[in-house]
């Protein structure tokens, strides 16, 4: 035993516990970028490092803003049992039926995606450069949220059945671990969502009913594991971290069946589809000119996304 350990081990950052990890947040947004059509890319792909580097905004704003925390879950099993029929989808009929207080207690997120829909749907139709950029980024922000099943659960981190730590397990230690090494991303172009009210409930309860495995296979590995293959101790950022092991890691990953990587992909998809149905809302405008000239290694990368745009076989799969 380290003598030392016990004053130096740390758990994960408190903020790790409630979205996507950092490293995930920005890989949604930096991916679906890739799957926008051209007349999109002249914008976002030469503002990949600003959607990249702020697809966390939303959860810094948690901290200096107390109407952020709710915009990122919503407790589903606060309202009865999985497929939860008696919660309106409808914000008002909601709001009729359990008041404003009691929404916002439980987490708003679903309504919170589809008021930025909304707004970048404005700020599009406005010319309005940087609040297109801002809004899509928290936008990528709170539709990665829900497709993280412990985001539709009041068992957010497990505290309820005695797995703390499963909320950051899920979300940003597997992706950590596995989306570089394993996982693809070659994924659809975006397509155009009809029903994004409809679409995004169904992430949602495509999350809800995700929660029962999340916790219940977890809970299954755990009981057929020594405690000293659980956790396994790591160098980050000059501190020791007490962490779930690379084994056990992996074997969690592998009961799932892809579960982690699957949501990701989806939320990648979904994210790209929502930032371009806001476009072709506000009657596509021409996002060339919010741009300055752009300079000739970033005109290529442009013609080259732009084919592989034209050459993808746009497959049955739809947000809508
Ligand atoms: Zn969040």
């Amino acid at each position: 035993m380290m003598k030392w350990g016990l004053t130096l081990v740390l758990m994960l950052p408190a903020l790790q516990l409630y979205c996507w990890g950092f490293y995930a947040h920005r890989l949604i947004n930096e991916n679906a970028v890739y799957l926008l059509p051209p007349e999109m890319l002249v914008l976002y792909r030469k503002q990949i490092g600003y959607l990249r580097d702020h697809a966390t905004d939303a959860d810094k704003r948690r901290y200096i803003l107390k109407a952020e925390a709710p915009r990122h879950y919503i407790d589903l099993d606060r309202y009865g049992d999985y497929p939860f029929p008696d919660l309106p989808r409808k914000w008002t009929e909601a709001v009729n039926k359990y008041g404003k207080d009691t929404l916002i207690q439980h987490g708003i997120l679903p309504w919170r995606i589809l008021e930025m829909m909304s707004s970048l749907t404005g700020a599009f139709r406005k010319h309005d450069g940087s609040s297109i950029l801002r809004l899509s980024a928290d936008l990528g922000h709170y539709i990665g949220d829900a497709h993280v099943p412990l985001h539709t659960s009041s068992n957010h981190n497990g505290q309820l059945s005695n797995q703390h730590g499963i909320h950051a397990f899920w979300e940003s230690r597997l992706p950590e671990l596995l989306a570089e090494k394993e996982w693809d991303f070659f994924i659809d172009k975006a397509v155009y969502v009809h029903n994004p009210a409809e679409m995004i409930w169904k992430v949602v309860m495509e999350s809800a009913a995700a929660v029962d495995s999340v916790l219940t296979i977890e809970a299954s590995l755990s009981v057929n594991t020594a405690p000293d293959l659980k956790y396994a101790y790591e160098w980050r950022n000059r501190q020791l971290i007490r962490q779930y092991s690379g084994v056990y890691s992996l074997s969690y990953d592998r009961r799932l069946n892809g579960m982690v990587e699957r949501r990701l992909r989806q939320a990648i998809h979904i994210t790209a589809s929502c930032w371009y149905t806001a476009w072709i809302n506000a009657g596509q405008p021409n996002l060339s000119a919010l741009n300055e000239k752009l300079p000739p290694e970033q005109v290529l990368v442009v013609d080259s996304l732009a084919r592989l745009w034209l050459n993808r076989a746009v497959k049955s799969r739809s947000c809508d």
